[in-house]
């Protein structure tokens, strides 16, 4: 009877009692139920595989690192400064740097990656006899105890090897420190290095050391600083290729992409442009340019009520609403240019109609989310409750799934009216070509050839735009009906939630039950079937812009598991 207890996943076992040992054999709800909770699982359980990211603690960092570098050293033979510059040319992607050396060989591979690895003769030199070698730098003659061998042969005095990287230290160049010899570029031994400039400056050295680490984080495509402020000081690597969302270990979720909120199903770019559109045109503000002009003698925004243009401000100064003008007689105005700011201003109202549209469920959904986070700590109680009466079943897991298919569901409510707002809009085909007109106005070359190439791309533009407003409204219509049916079902999951369900009695509650459960598979698989529609029929139309979004998971946004280093270090 171990199968009973009920799969909890990591978010869910917060619920779950300390006695829950003892009552894993106690469930004699009958059949209906088991098979209910089934469903239940079975959809639960099978959609994700194994965990796609890891949390990276400072501690674990430096082992993280480590792996991936004795990795190539391994392989290849080569030290760990050739090592560590290869796998920063190539992003730290280990199979990235095998494939172009199974592809391209040795040398190719070295050679892209600026690395050097100059063979040279380690048997008995001069050098070992004569009592002084000398520096070619400081054009002085030095102990030969006193200077310094690198990799490439060059040699050269401590001193000036040690300015030479403090300089280069200084400068943020950490990452590469390259010979000082003229044209030799070879990348120098890190043990030197740090050997060398801790003589003189140990809190430096330090400094080269984090340098080198945080490269792992900078340089490295599957691996991300966690954005909590303040930060928590760990970092995501992740397993996959595709965008994804994850969850640090400090409780933060986050998109991969972007390192903003999660936000599927909208786009890094959508999101992008809608936390600046809330941001910085903020409503009031736009309303008043919209709904308002200034008065002419004490500035205040004025709003014309009647259709007579001839408006009065509260300091009781009259004005035309056209022109600003004193009288109502006014000549000459109404000519073509204030039709246009007529113009103007009625689609400024019409955009700005459709934005408050969307913001306002956009805001109503994240505010509702807000309020039920509450219900973690009321339900917990709820619980509690139920496990001290005489209740047949002990097994409260279903609620607890319940609350957090809550949780998720209207978050994808919340973030799919921005989705919405874009996807039937034309910002984005706009904001597409504001693009493409910079790079072509960066790029060099001819100017009729970029201009000809530009209009192309327009006209391309053009007939994608085109294309998405033919059916547009067909699947606007279709889209909405989804998303009005998947609202429908969170608000009525979330009045399930909030129901007095600890003081039903037996078959009352075995009733809400079964409801509960139902809903919740219900909200699932609405919720799954929106995602489809929004990626194969929306978002697959928009071929060429980079639309990629998260995919849906049923169990919410992944914790990233922790790093456990095979290195053992
Ligand atoms: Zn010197
Ligand atoms: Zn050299
Ligand atoms: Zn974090
Ligand atoms: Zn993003
Ligand atoms: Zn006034
Ligand atoms: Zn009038
Ligand atoms: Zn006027």
């Amino acid at each position: 009877m171990m199968g009973d207890h009920g799969y909890s996943d990591d978010d869910e076992d917060v619920y779950v009692s300390d006695d829950d040992g003892d009552i894993s054999g106690v469930d004699d709800c009958d059949d209906d139920y088991d098979d209910n909770r089934d469903e239940f699982q079975a959809v639960d359980v099978s959609i994700d595989t194994g965990p796609s990211s890891k949390v990276i603690t400072k501690e674990s960092l430096l082992a993280a690192q480590r792996e991936d570098l004795v990795r190539i050293m391994d392989l290849l033979s080569v030290k760990e400064h050739h090592a560590r510059a290869l796998l920063m040319h190539y992003g730290w992607d280990v199979e990235k740097v095998l494939a172009v050396l199974v592809e391209h060989g040795n040398e190719e591979l070295f050679a892209a990656a600026g690395v050097k690895v100059v063979e040279h003769d380690d048997g008995p030199s001069s050098l070992q006899f004569s009592p002084t070698v000398f520096c070619y730098i400081c054009y002085d003659d030095v102990s030969a105890t006193e200077v310094t061998t690198m990799d490439c042969g060059h040699c050269f005095c401590n001193d000036c090897w040690t300015n030479h990287f403090i300089v280069k230290i200084n400068e943020g160049q950490s990452r590469s420190i390259t010979c000082m010899a003229h044209k030799c570029g070879a990348i120098c031994d890190e043990a030197n290095i740090r050997c060398l400039v801790g003589a003189r400056d140990s809190d430096l050295a330090k400094k080269f050391d984090r340098f080198l680490l945080e490269s792992y984080i900078e340089d490295n495509k599957r691996v991300k600083w966690c954005p909590s402020v303040p930060h928590c000081g760990n970092a995501i690597r992740i397993e996959v290729d595709e965008l994804c969302e994850v969850e640090c270990a400090c409780g933060l979720q986050f998109c991969f992409g972007c390192s903003s909120e999660a936000h599927s199903p909208c786009s890094c770019l959508m999101w992008k442009l809608w936390s600046k559109k809330c941001h910085d045109e903020s409503m009031t503000a736009n309303w008043i340019t919209v709904h308002t002009k200034p008065c002419p003698s004490c500035h205040k925004p004025v709003e014309k009520n009647g259709g007579c243009n001839l408006v009065r401000c509260i300091c009781k100064r009259t004005f035309c609403w056209h022109c600003g003008g004193q009288t109502h007689d006014f000549f000459g105005c109404g000519r073509y240019k204030d039709k246009d700011v007529e113009m103007d201003t009625q689609s400024a109202k019409r955009d700005l109609e459709r934005y408050m549209h969307y913001y306002n469920r956009y805001k109503a959904h994240t505010d509702s989310f807000k309020l039920e986070q509450k219900m973690k700590k009321t339900m917990h109680d709820k619980i509690n409750t139920l496990y001290e009466s005489d209740s047949s079943s002990k097994d409260f897991s279903w609620i607890t799934n319940g609350l957090n298919r809550l949780f998720r569901s209207r978050r994808i409510l919340s973030y799919s009216y921005p989705f919405a707002f874009y996807i039937f809009g034309n910002q984005l085909f706009k904001e597409d070509m504001k693009k493409k007109k910079q790079r072509y106005e960066e790029e060099e070359g001819e100017k009729k050839k970029k201009r000809q190439k530009y209009e192309e791309e327009k006209k391309k533009n053009k007939q994608l735009e085109d294309d998405m407003k033919k059916d547009r409204t067909i699947k606007q219509d279709l889209f909405e009906d989804q998303q009005q049916q998947f609202e429908a079902n969170v608000e009525k999951l979330s009045m399930y939630l909030e129901e007095k369900f600890e003081s039903y009695s037996e078959d009352k509650f075995k009733g809400w039950k079964m409801r509960t459960i139902a809903l919740s598979v219900t909200t699932d698989n609405l919720g799954r079937n929106l995602y489809e529609f929004i990626e194969t029929d929306l978002l697959g139309c928009i071929k060429g812009a980079d639309h990629k979004i998260a995919p849906y998971k049923s169990k919410g946004v992944e914790k990233a598991s922790e790093h456990h280093s095979s290195l053992g270090i």
